[in-house]
């Protein structure tokens, strides 16, 4: 083996010489795609379909990524390394051939290659069907760390799964969304590459038996009443200027065993069956955002993809001829929320009852290897399983989350901890149907937790998670969210990308703090027309798309105004909605053309059983049939929702943005990637101190940030006093005007039950508190527009907000994981 590698490895390092043709100039690029096309889909160009034409760049492309790769698995088994193994239920990759051009630095050839052949690159990048596995930022993000973790060489592979069906396409039908199946896999999938030999069994269901040896020693095994076959896709996930790394998923099978067993009885159907019943559990997302549906084949999903994530980790450790006693030492496991912290358990099964180690011995390699992101403050959000359901589907676990339960509450007591704080801290909550709390869980289990920006981290020490901070301070610290500007920027804003680069040189692809060279250019006259002129480029692009996707007419010169985001109550979608109602009835009541043009542009999913998400897309839509067809008001306003916002319509999105709307109730939205995504494309933001908008304000300078509502303080305060929606909305008699009109014939077109939901809920409860903001945030909007009409202003506080922002790459986020949590260093290229 070691000297058939030798062999191998010599012939591909030979001085100069790279086998097979995997060259970076246009020629060899033109030579690979063509021999893609003829050798590998054996299609001519006069009969290629455009998929065609796209799957043989992407094949040429991928080639030279997987040379890249295959570099970076050397040095690992060279340097033997302390990795990490990032665990996510969730993966929002995007488009991969625009982002590998970049990273391999042939975009220009590439495209000149296709020029030759009379082909458009621009033609075959639209061809990308991406990949939805995942609801919106949690997952999003986990692909941003991917980039910055091959860019930075750091040892890492990611886990996730292999959904077959990822997030639903939305479609507006009459102003209502629409969902429809992802078929993502429809045309094949160039970037992966599955490899059967990398598969394992994974048990559900049945009961354990409990024996004792000779010697005493108690045995625990499993006993399941079903078992299915994890087999391992590959994707690459190439680094700029630098190696990559592998996004490994699951894709659930039926074991070959159950197959032979039902198929020697003759049952054929029987068979079959449960080869189906066996690929159910990687067959569709579940598209809750931030909230939990209590399914049991969601958990099903998660034990699925960690057993055989652990499993794969376990592999790999013992075939370096380590021991399990060490694995601490040489991975760390991050666990992306709580989703996958059923691997707690199932780590302490596997060294227990499998490898024969000793429990003391298994918990302390456990807690070692594990760290937990939390990614959210809302109750409702915070995952929790019935102990009935684990007992069904996992009866070994739940003895093991007891054990590892009452040895905690030992310890608790131990440190004089009252009654009332160990039933607060239990794993289990006993208070109604028994439940475990899985942040609790993932807490006990792991060296290090953090959340995503310094407000939310220190919410997570002051409450959700307050007794455990008390009781492990140190266990506890925070790593702001970041983005891959190199996609977000570099990619989907190319002519932002090279006034950047003609200004301060290329070194901010790597180094996002480079930025700040910018700074003095917003004095620069001939700088911020040329800024200005970039700007109204990528709105003129926006609006093509907007026109495409729903036929409206947006003139490029309006302030464009854009809040896109999964939709959701805490995000006030609807807050928005009542500002452009208020404008709309000075335009049309009032007469007033004062007003600066603007395009409000939404864009987000709803959970298809979320009742008032849904409520709001109709409401939006039905303020745009309204406005838009209104020729007193259509040249003032208009109002767009775009359907089926993904990754690839947000690379055109966040660089034809204005103004970048984040208006979450303040102690709400963890971080948001999206405010970072925006203004590091030249928005400015309007927003509450709510997630990273702090930071973000703290970088660009307040006198740069439009801010209105109320503090996270302020709304404890509020709720604690007792909020009364009603009196606000009595006393100020715009605000009454604009709630009524949610009730008008006009909007409602005679169907007065249709808002209703909303209004009420505004009225009477209103939990995100937008009745007590609204006055704040329509102040505040007008002051944009105050500003806006200063361009010159406008465009130096844009400037500033894009030198400003080099704190929220994602390079820096996984920096600082690898130094306050990983403990992991770069492999040297
Ligand atoms: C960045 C991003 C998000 C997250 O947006 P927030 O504004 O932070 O909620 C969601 N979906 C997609 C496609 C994104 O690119």
């Amino acid at each position: 083996m070691k000297s058939r590698n030798k062999k191998i490895e010599s012939y591909f390092t030979k001085p100069g010489v790279e086998v097979g043709n995997i060259g970076l100039s246009k020629e060899d690029i033109k030579t690979s795609f063509l021999e893609k096309l003829f050798y590998s889909l054996g299609r001519i160009p006069v009969v290629a379909t455009p998929n065609d034409l796209y799957t043989s760049l992407a094949l040429a492309v991928r080639d030279r990524v997987f040379r890249k790769y295959v570099k970076s698995l050397e040095q690992y088994a060279e340097e033997d390394a302390r990795g990490v193994a990032y665990l996510s239920a969730e993966y929002l990759p995007g488009p991969h051939l625009g982002n590998n051009l970049l990273n391999l630095e042939i975009m220009e050839e590439t495209r000149e290659a296709l020029a030759e052949l009379n082909l458009d690159l621009e033609e075959l990048l639209k061809e990308e069907v991406e990949p939805g596995l995942g609801n919106g930022g949690l997952g999003r993000l986990a692909s941003c760390y991917m980039d910055s973790l091959a860019t930075l060489g750091i040892p890492s592979i990611a886990y996730g799964i292999r959904y077959e069906f990822g997030i639903f396409k939305q479609e507006i039908k009459e102003g209502w969304q629409v969902e429809s199946t992802d078929k993502w896999l429809h045309n094949g999938n160039p970037w992966e590459v599955i490899r059967p030999e990398i598969s394992f069994e994974v048990k559900f269901g049945g009961y354990t038996e409990h024996t004792r040896d000779e010697n005493d020693k108690l045995h625990i095994e499993w006993i399941p009443g079903s078992e299915v076959k994890g087999t391992a896709y590959d994707t690459p996930i190439l680094g700029y200027q630098s190696n990559g790394i592998i996004l490994r998923l699951w894709k659930a099978e039926a074991t070959e065993s159950f197959d032979f067993a039902a198929y020697n009885l003759g049952d054929y159907y029987r068979a079959v069956e449960k080869k189906m019943r066996s690929e159910n559990i990687t067959k569709v997302l579940y598209p809750n955002d931030e909230n939990l549906s209590g399914k049991e084949l969601r958990l099903k999903q998660q034990y699925f993809f960690v057993c055989c994530s652990l499993q794969d980790i376990i592999r790999l450790h013992l075939l370096q001829g380590r021991k399990l006693e060490s694995l601490h030492e040489k991975f760390t496991i991050q666990l992306n929320d709580t989703h996958p912290s059923i691997a707690v358990p199932e780590l302490m099964r596997l060294l227990v009852d499998v490898y024969h180690m000793e429990w003391d011995a298994a918990w302390m390699v456990t807690c070692k290897t594990f760290a937990y992101t939390n990614h959210t403050l809302l109750p409702e959000a915070l995952e929790r399983w019935p102990v009935s359901l684990i007992r069904n589907l996992l009866p070994r676990h739940l003895e093991i989350i007891y054990e590892i339960n009452s040895r905690f509450i030992n310890e608790l007591r131990g440190h004089n901890f009252t009654g009332d704080q160990i039933s607060r801290m239990s794993l289990v909550d006993e208070s109604g149907e028994p439940t475990i709390r899985m942040a609790h869980l993932a807490t006990v289990g792991s060296y290090m937790i953090n959340g995503v920006s310094a407000l939310h981290s220190g919410l997570l020490k002051k409450q959700v998670l307050k007794d455990f901070a008390e009781l492990w301070p140190n266990k506890f610290t925070n790593v702001t969210n970041g983005v891959t500007h190199r996609r977000f920027l570099a990619v989907s804003n190319p002519g932002l990308s090279a006034l950047l680069s003609e200004k301060i040189g290329k070194d901010w692809l790597t180094h996002l703090d480079k930025l700040k060279g910018l700074e003095s250019y917003s004095e620069d006259e001939t700088f911020r027309r040329k800024w200005m002129e970039v700007k109204l480029e990528n709105k003129r692009n926006l609006a093509t798309q907007i026109k495409e996707l729903t036929g409206i007419d947006i003139n490029p010169e309006m302030l464009i105004d854009v809040q896109v985001k999964r939709i959701h109550e805490y995000k006030r979608q609807h807050l928005k909605v009542l500002h452009i109602l208020s404008l709309y009835l000075r335009v049309k009541k009032e007469k007033d053309t004062s007003i600066p043009p603007t395009a409000f542009v939404f864009g987000g999913k709803a959970a298809p059983g979320y009742f008032m998400a849904k409520r709001i897309i109709k409401l939006i839509t039905a303020v745009g049939e309204l406005i838009n067809n209104d020729p007193e008001v259509n040249k003032i306003l208009k109002v767009v929702f775009l359907p089926n916002f993904s990754v690839k319509l947000a690379q055109h999105v966040y660089p034809g943005a204005d103004l970048s709307e984040q208006i979450s109730m303040a102690g709400k939205e963890a971080s948001g990637t999206g405010n970072m995504k925006f203004a590091l494309n030249g928005a400015l933001t309007i927003g509450t101190l709510d997630g990273a908008n702090v930071e973000i304000r703290e970088e660009v300078g307040e006198e740069n940030f439009f801010l209105f509502g109320l503090t996270t303080d302020e709304v404890e305060n509020k709720k604690a006093q007792g909020y009364h929606p009603y009196k606000i909305y009595a006393e100020n008699e715009n605000l009454k005007k604009v709630m009524e009109f949610l009730l008008s014939d006009e909007l409602t077109r005679g169907d007065t039950e249709l808002f209703k939901p909303i209004y009420n809920n505004l009225l009477h409860q209103d939990p995100y508190l937008l009745m007590e903001d609204y006055q704040s945030y329509i102040e505040q909007m007008e002051n944009v527009y105050h500003v806006w009409q200063d361009r010159e202003k406008w465009a130096k506080m844009s400037i500033l907000n894009v030198a400003r922002m080099g704190k929220f790459s994602s390079d820096r986020s996984i920096q600082d994981y690898c130094e306050k949590i990983w403990k992991v260093e770069a492999i040297k290229v």
